[in-house]
């Protein structure tokens, strides 16, 4: 049963939440020491701001994206990813609601996943990396639901992980690290880890597809020049997503689709 306010209560989570991964992305990237520590202050003056400066969503709103201080614009980024947390957590209340209403461990499982996976798409998008410290904490957790009834079991979890790995690893000596980023490989046992192996091949799959369609809008659109990357993480991140709803779907048409 999906109720209104629960979905209200789901957003406004949300939106703390995307407002936390802001400041996990902006001191994962600056290097600074400690996401607890520390007072958030304003990136371009650096004066410290108040509560009413961090009202997730609201404080950017009433401020126009202006600090309140030096009025300097606060990038977009901000409220966008708190939006974008907020639909991600209204997401895994729904998907839990439908999939799996008796189990409040799914709706967990969602919430650790597309937390997760909103950072490191995120991070990847803007600096081409997915981080270590994102990565490995999500991966001890996940292995940790794969002795949940709900969860691939273990065996089919490691199995899930070795396909992506391997294949990663070739593709890595092949182009001497130039094609597959090693953050890329953690992401691959994350999807063994969620999927189990068959999904795992269909996320890889659908990943690539939505890869080279972007790239290729990309070249053609000549909005990057042919040298530089596009990253691969968000495409991989997307195929997982798609893959743990709509996998045996994707499936199931491709082999009618061969004739199976
Ligand atoms: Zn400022």
């Amino acid at each position: 049963m999906i109720s209104p306010l629960c979905i209200f209560f789901y957003f406004f989570l949300g939106l703390a939440f995307g407002s936390f991964a802001n400041v996990v992305i902006m001191r994962l990237h600056s290097g600074e020491k400690g996401i607890f520590s520390g007072r958030s202050h304003c990136a371009s003056c650096k004066h410290s701001l108040s509560v009413w400066d961090l009202i997730p969503l609201f404080s950017w709103l009433l401020l126009r994206g202006k600090c309140r201080y030096c009025k300097e614009s606060i990038s977009i980024q901000y409220p966008f990813v708190e939006l974008l947390m907020g639909a991600m957590f209204v997401s895994a209340y729904v998907a839990a609601a439908y999939l799996a209403p008796q189990n409040p461990f799914y709706e967990v499982w969602l919430l650790i996943i597309f937390f997760a996976f909103t950072i490191l798409f995120i991070y990847d998008f803007l600096y081409m990396e997915l981080p270590d410290e994102i990565s490995l904490p999500t991966i001890v957790i996940l292995f940790g639901f794969n002795f949940f009834a709900f969860t691939p079991t273990w065996q089919d979890a490691l199995l899930g992980a070795a396909i992506p790995t391997l294949f990663f690893g070739i593709q890595y000596l092949v182009s001497r690290g130039k094609w597959i980023g090693e953050g890329d490989f953690r992401l691959g046992i994350l999807m063994g880890l969620i999927l189990g192996w068959k999904l795992t091949i269909v996320a890889l799959f659908l990943g690539y597809i939505l890869g080279a369609v972007v790239g290729a809008y990309v070249l053609i659109s000549k909005t990057k020049k042919m040298s530089s990357q596009l990253p691969f993480g968000p495409f991989l991140i997307l195929g997982t997503v798609i893959a743990l709803f709509f996998g045996n779907n994707v499936m199931n048409w491709y082999l009618g689709f061969l004739g199976f």
